[in-house]
């Protein structure tokens, strides 16, 4: 049996050192497409469509399934990521899947910098948003966000429900954004500053991600501060949820 690899020694503010080779190997397996797909179903299509979006930045696109299954539903589709290991996974992907669309490597700090005028909708999903630790790096990326927004643009920002881990009630169903059913995902850790998740591959692997992690209310409420006009919540992909029961919560966020 393989020896698990120790806690990578990154600093978690480090989210580049979090996605080490080993572990991007691994992400498609931790998602499965199918899986991912038939959970999902149409749900971001369908909003980014209700608002009108045409152009889509990915912030988040990690190995790429969102923006490459919204460029095979027509969104023209530009696929960001600050993880050099993710952004190669996310062209390789894109050409195995016949798709061509804008891949840049680009932190969320510095985004701007390297966009091509503005965007009618922006996604950050997978629960990616709690690798900011920083309350102050939070709203500089929102604002960020909002910045880089046609009038009339949408943000959709998720994040693992961690007002149920945080009272120490995770139980990842396994339906939601990462549902391979190969890899134990566990919280090691929860305080009311650091979640840190393991991961154990059934070839003996095990990977930390530690993240910030954040609440439906907190994130909500940063969203509105950060000049969003509204916030519309949702839970496992339904508008009418119980944030005691599910896995993960999605805020639309849309500026005038
Ligand atoms: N969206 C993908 C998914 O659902 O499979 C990936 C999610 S993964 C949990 C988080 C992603 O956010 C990683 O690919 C990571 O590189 C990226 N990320 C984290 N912090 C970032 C930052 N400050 N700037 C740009 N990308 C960042």
């Amino acid at each position: 049996m393989t020896t698990p690899a120790p806690l990578a020694a990154a600093p978690a503010e480090d989210f580049e050192g979090q996605y080490v080779r080993p572990l991007v190997d691994r992400w498609d397996q931790l998602i499965d497409w199918d899986r991912r797909r038939a959970s999902e179903q149409d749900f971001f299509v369908e909003l980014l469509r209700g608002a009108e979006a045409h152009r889509v930045l990915d912030v988040a696109a990690g190995t790429g399934y969102h923006s490459i299954t919204l460029a095979q539903q027509g969104f023209d589709v530009t696929a960001a990521d600050g993880s050099a290991e993710m952004i190669e996974r996310t062209r390789r992907n894109a050409e195995a899947h016949g798709q061509s669309f804008r891949v840049l490597q680009a932190d969320w700090r510095t985004l701007r910098q390297h966009l091509d005028g503005r965007y009618d909708a922006i996604v950050c999903l997978g629960s990616s948003l709690p690798h900011l630790f920083q309350e102050d790096d939070r709203r500089a990326v929102l604002a960020e966000f909002h910045e880089a927004l046609n009038p009339g643009g949408v943000l959709i920002v998720d994040h693992r429900n961690f007002d149920a881990i945080r009272r120490h009630r995770y139980q990842s169903s396994g339906n939601y954004y990462y549902c391979g059913t190969g890899a134990t995902v566990t919280v090691a850790h929860i305080d009311a500053q650091l979640c840190r998740f393991r991961y154990d591959f059934p070839d003996g692997g095990r990977h930390h991600l530690e993240v910030y992690p954040i609440l439906s209310a907190e994130l909500s409420s940063l969203l509105l501060d950060t000049g969003f006009d509204t916030v519309q919540t949702f839970g496992d992909f339904q508008e009418d949820f119980d944030l005691d029961e599910v896995d993960f919560v999605i805020h639309v966020a849309r500026k005038s």
